[in-house]
C-alpha cells in the first residue's frame, strides 16, 4: 500500500492492522464481513475482483435495506463508484463531506452513509434508516432523525407519526410510492432527543448530496430540525410553514424550493394544530400542479 494511502487511512481513525495482508472480500460471498474494515475495504478493493454480471444484475433487483454487507459491496463495484480518489481530490474536508463528494449515484450514497462511523449516534442505533420511497420522485420529504421503530426496522416514518404523514399526504392524493422520504440524520438519537448542532453538521454533506441525486422540484421539511439543518435556521415552524424558500447548496446546479410544514409528532401532541396542516397542505397541492409538468393532477 502507498504510503499516501496509508497516512489517508491514519487521517481517518484507522490506527491499527486487523491483518497484514489484504482481505477480498468480493471473492467469498459466504464470508461475514467484518464492518470494522468495511471503510477500508471500499477503497482497496473496487477492483479487486469483478463480480460476475448476473450476480450484479440479480442484486440491483434486490432493495438496499435487505442486503447484507457482501451484497453492498457487488453493488457498489457495479456502480462504478471510485471512492479511492477521494484523498487526493478532497483531502482538506471532513470525513462526511469526503465521502458525500465523492458518491456519485444513490447507491454508492446508501453505501457511503451506511458504512460511515464518524457520527457517535451510530453507535447506540440497531439500524442504519436512510430512506423509503420512490427515487424518481419529485417531492422530496425530509424529517428529523429515526424514532424506536424506525430504529427496529430500518424505514423512516414507519411508526406512529409516520402513520400520521401518510394521512397528511394523502390529503392531496400522495403516497410513498410518489415521494422519496428521509431525515437529517440516518441513526436514532437516544431517547428520541432531538439531534444536536454537530450531529446535524456532520450529516448534512450526505443530506445535500441525497438531494443533488434526487433532485426534487420541491422539498418539504418535515419540522423545525429539516429546517435547521437545510436552511441554517431556528425559527419555529409557525413562522416558516406556507413560505417557501429557495434551497440551494454546493452539489447543485441551481436552487429547489423548499417549504416547511409541523412534524407529525408535534401534531399528535397538539391536535388542534392539525387544521392548520390541512391550508398548508392545500398549498403545497397548489404549487405542484401549478409546475410547468405538474407532480399531481
Ligand atoms: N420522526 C422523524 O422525523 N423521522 C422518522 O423517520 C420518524 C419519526
Amino acid at each position: 500500500m502507498s504510503s499516501n494511502a496509508l497516512n489517508w487511512y491514519r487521517k481517518m481513525g484507522y490506527d491499527e492492522f486487523y491483518s497484514d495482508r489484504p482481505v477480498n472480500r468480493l471473492r467469498d460471498h459466504q464470508q461475514e464481513v467484518d464492518t470494522s474494515m468495511i471503510g477500508a475495504d471500499v477503497v482497496i478493493n473496487t477492483e479487486a475482483s469483478a463480480p460476475s454480471t448476473a450476480a450484479m444484475n440479480a442484486d440491483r433487483a434486490m432493495p438496499l435495506s435487505a442486503m447484507n454487507n457482501t451484497q453492498m459491496h457487488l453493488r457498489v463495484a457495479a456502480v462504478g463508484t471510485n471512492l479511492r480518489s477521494i484523498p487526493k481530490r478532497l483531502g482538506s474536508m471532513g470525513p462526511s463531506r469526503q465521502l458525500a463528494s465523492a458518491c456519485d449515484s444513490l447507491d454508492a450514497l446508501y453505501l457511503a452513509i451506511r458504512e460511515f462511523t464518524g457520527c457517535e449516534l451510530k453507535k447506540s442505533a440497531t439500524n442504519t434508516v436512510i430512506f423509503d420511497g420512490n427515487q424518481s420522485s419529485e417531492i422530496m420529504l425530509i424529517g428529523e432523525a429515526p424514532g424506536a421503530t424506525e430504529d427496529e426496522k430500518g424505514i423512516p416514518f414507519c411508526g406512529q407519526s409516520g402513520k400520521l404523514l401518510d394521512n397528511i399526504i394523502a390529503s392531496i392524493g400522495l403516497d410513498r410510492t410518489m415521494t422519496y422520504i428521509t431525515n437529517t440524520v440516518f441513526w436514532r438519537p437516544p431517547g428520541n432527543r432531538r439531534p444536536t448542532k454537530e450531529e446535524l453538521a456532520i450529516c448534512s454533506p450526505f443530506v445535500e448530496k441525497h438531494i443533488a441525486l434526487i433532485k426534487p422540484k420541491l422539498i418539504i421539511m418535515v419540522g423545525s430540525t429539516a429546517v435547521e439543518s437545510l436552511l441554517n435556521v431556528t425559527q419555529p415552524i409557525t413562522q416558516l410553514r406556507r413560505k417557501y424558500f429557495d434551497y440551494t447548496n454546493e452539489y447543485l446546479n441551481g436552487p429547489i424550493k423548499t417549504t416547511a410544514i409541523f412534524h407529525p409528532s408535534y401534531l399528535l401532541r397538539q391536535q388542534s394544530q392539525k387544521k392548520l396542516m390541512w391550508f398548508d397542505m392545500m398549498g403545497i397541492l397548489e404549487f405542484i400542479t401549478s409546475l410547468e409538468r405538474p407532480i399531481v393532477r
